[in-house]
């Protein structure tokens, strides 16, 4: 729920000065996009500089909003501390209230999200901290939450109940609350892996699951160099070493978030081994190897059609005594080359013909939301009223519909693309 055109380029912080996990260093990747301005107090500032960082010292010492200025009344947002940093946030359930040009416009009334609110994600703007319940573990010794959605399923990295979050609704979760899933023209050509890695990182900062920070249980790679792999390596040992085993303690498992490069035959197993991580591939045993490949087989199938596209893997792992990653549950899931999700080749097809026509609009995740629920593709953000983007594909008698709303744009497969609602310019 971050505002990504917030994010400016501090002159002489490169991004390969990117943060780690544990947020010891905190920089904004350069992507050029113009800041983000905010009031408090009526007076205006921007959350990057120096001046608007100790302005949102004190408010949120005080629990002040800064309100954006979008609409002539202006929308409350709320202040949270990620490492060292503030950083503005848009209030839960407020998406709609900004005007659709903000880049914290959000039609929630049309995504999956606000399922989750309360029970599986309940965020308290006071402390700026969002509470995560997760369905898998993050303890050896902890039992991973029941499944209460029906019988015992192979991966119970993809269902839970709504209540809880599963490993894929995590990734859901990191990518729509660092508004991955949005998309305005001005992007183009700025996402790389350093500012999504960055982004992630920043998303899971706010966050706490399992009653500890979120952040020090995720790993992201680091964009990788070659004049840097000995420090990079050095740094991912000391990370990884939280999932070690040590005597007189439960081990306990790290969060493992990277883009797929390639999944094949080790000496034991399988292994999958992660873009920007190629000295560290995260192990594989056959019994999780063959899950993996069946519950995933669409998203494999996808990887494999799509060459310019992104397969993002998230996994729970522990580390072994020689520092290798052996995974616990994996899940994956498919991205456009500009790192928009997606589940089906059609669902492709419509965001990257979005992109080539200069659309502003947000992909939405699933979450929790059965396979079965007819769900938007996308949202165009650049109309007059948010317009919702549905494939029918087949059999929609038997599909269950999210709301009794009528299902809007929808492009029938069978036939040519439809004219997409005109953009308000
Ligand atoms: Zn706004």
């Amino acid at each position: 729920m971050t505002n990504l055109d917030a994010r400016p380029a501090p002159a002489g912080k490169p991004a390969h000065l990117d943060s780690t996990a544990t947020g010891e260093t905190d920089h904004t990747p350069a992507h050029g996009l113009p800041s983000a301005t905010y009031l408090l107090a009526g007076a205006p500032f921007q959350p990057d500089t120096d001046l608007g960082q100790s302005l949102l010292d004190k408010a949120y010492g005080k629990h002040e909003r800064p309100q954006c200025p979008c609409t002539p009344q202006g929308v409350p947002m709320y202040i949270a501390k990620v490492g060292v940093r503030y950083i503005v946030k848009r209030m839960p359930e407020t998406g709609l209230a900004h005007s659709p040009s903000c880049a914290s416009y959000v039609p929630e009334h049309l995504t999956a999200f606000g399922q989750l609110l309360g029970d599986a994600v309940r965020v308290d703007p006071d402390s700026g901290q969002t509470v995560l319940r997760l369905g898998f573990r993050l303890s050896v010794g902890e039992r991973a939450a029941p499944d209460v959605t029906g019988p015992p399923v192979a991966a119970e990295s993809v269902r839970t109940n709504g209540k809880r979050l599963s490993l894929r609704a995590l990734l859901d979760f990191l990518w729509h609350e660092s508004d991955l899933v949005a998309w305005s023209p001005g992007m183009a050509g700025r996402r790389h892996w350093g500012l999504v890695a960055w982004l992630l990182r920043q998303a899971a900062g706010t966050a706490r699951a399992k009653g500890h920070p979120l952040s020090e249980r995720i790993f992201v790679p680091e964009p990788f160099r070659l004049d840097r792999k000995a420090e990079l390596a050095a740094r991912r040992l000391n990370t990884w070493q939280r999932a070690a085993a040590r005597p007189g303690r439960a081990q306990q498992l790290l969060v493992m978030i990277g883009e797929v490069k390639t999944i094949e035959a080790a000496r034991y197993g399988h292994k999958i081994a992660f873009k920007h991580l190629p000295d560290a591939p995260l192990f594989l045993d056959e019994d999780l190897h063959r899950k993996l490949v069946r519950r995933f087989a669409q998203e494999l199938d996808l990887w494999a059609a799509d060459e310019g596209g992104h397969l993002m893997a998230i996994a729970t792992f522990v580390t072994g005594r020689g520092g290798s990653a052996n995974a616990e549950e994996v899940a994956l899931m498919p991205t456009t080359s500009q790192w928009l999700p997606y589940d089906d080749p059609y669902g492709k097809v419509l965001l990257e013909s979005l992109v080539d026509q200069h659309r502003r609009f947000r992909t939405l995740p699933r979450f929790t939301l059965p396979a079965s629920t007819t769900h938007p593709v996308a949202v165009l953000t650049d109309c007059a009223e948010p317009q919702s983007l549905h494939l029918r594909l087949e059999h929609p008698s038997q599909l269950e519909l999210i709301s009794n709303d009528a299902l809007g744009w929808t492009w029938d497969v069978s036939g040519p693309i439809p004219p997409l609602p005109q953009p308000v310019r």
